[in-house]
């Protein structure tokens, strides 16, 4: 590879962090995904909501916090964009009016850039968009998940037979077989349920459902071990809703729930998940209506950065063969 050829963030100290056109990372806008190992893509689409809505605006919100975001690592020195050329392919044109439309839209441009053999990190969006991106990218080799969020959404229908909601992808995703239920594992269900059994369907798939009580039991070291038993042995996806986190941290969201792990420790979790065959990731339902100071949108942009330094890794891992 060309690492000359390769785009890095535009350093903070050449030009100023609040100026220029944002986008994720300070990385150039490109249209073409030839010869780009990993494209950050915003997927502005809240129409899987049930309740409070918002996350459309997420994808040029957490662009704008994304400026932020330096070159290396903190705590692995590793720098991502040197591993694996990054850039931001833009967002996907969505129709806000129509549902099912917009599912086959999100998948073609998904499968557009999976053609191209670059691997994606989504900016959502509400959780559903990540069923469209299985469809692109899993289609013949289901992936395994590790899945940070405070609800399975592996609901069945909503509003007497809706199959398509932020409460549904994964059930879906296992129906068409794009997600092997064995190698997924949930971390930090929790909230008041529907009913007794609203987890009983994604455990009897065989889904390793780690609720905040056992969480906080493990602590954050012993879960991702627990996460690379489960998930490690093949190609991963890593799906980050920022409801998983306390909403004392990631107020800006629609369903939160308390009680939940801090940043850190989320941080942490993505870190631990170093050396598995990770194939890509979104972080979802960052809502900026209600998150008035933004940190919201720094946590969304934060946690990309955090899967593209586990996902450029791994890129490099397989590159080397
Ligand atoms: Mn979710
Ligand atoms: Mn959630």
């Amino acid at each position: 590879m060309d690492e000359a050829r390769n785009f890095e963030p535009i350093s903070g100290a050449v030009m100023p962090r609040f100026s220029g056109v944002p986008t994720f990372m300070r990385l150039p806008h490109v249209s073409d995904p030839t010869g780009i190992d990993v494209a950050l893509v915003g997927v502005p689409w809240d129409g899987g909501t049930t309740n409070r809505p918002g996350a459309r605006h997420g994808p040029r919100e957490i662009r704008n916090q994304s400026s932020l975001i330096r070159r290396v690592h903190p705590a692995s020195l590793v720098n991502p964009f040197a591993l694996a050329r990054t850039a931001d392919l833009g967002d996907v044109t969505v129709n806000p009016c129509d549902l099912m439309d917009t599912l086959g839209r999100v998948e073609r441009f998904f499968a557009k850039l999976h053609a191209a053999k670059c691997a994606t990190i989504a900016a959502g969006g509400d959780h559903l968009i990540t069923l469209p991106i299985f469809r692109a990218i899993a289609k013949g080799r289901p992936l395994g998940m590790v899945h940070f969020d405070a609800h399975s959404d592996t609901n069945d229908t909503y509003f007497g037979g809706c199959r398509y909601t932020h409460g549904t992808p994964f059930r879906r995703a296992i129906e068409e077989g794009l997600l092997d239920p064995k190698r997924t594992v949930q971390i930090g269900i929790r909230g008041s349920m529907y009913s007794e059994d609203d987890n009983d369907w994604a455990m009897a798939q065989g889904v390793r459902v780690i609720r905040i009580e056992e969480y906080f039991k493990l602590g954050p070291e012993q879960t991702i071990a627990e996460a690379r038993r489960i998930a490690g042995g093949g190609p991963t996806y890593v799906s980050f809703d920022v409801d998983g986190l306390d909403p004392v941290y990631a107020p800006g969201t629609g369903t939160p729930e308390i009680g939940g792990y801090t940043t850190f420790e989320a941080q942490q979790m993505i870190r631990g998940l170093a050396g598995l065959d990770v194939v890509g990731g979104d972080v979802v339902e960052v809502s900026p209506p209600l998150d008035p100071s933004g940190n919201t949108a720094l946590v969304g942009a934060t946690m990309m950065f955090e899967i593209l330094c586990v996902l450029a890794e791994a890129i490099a891992t397989r590159r080397r063969g």
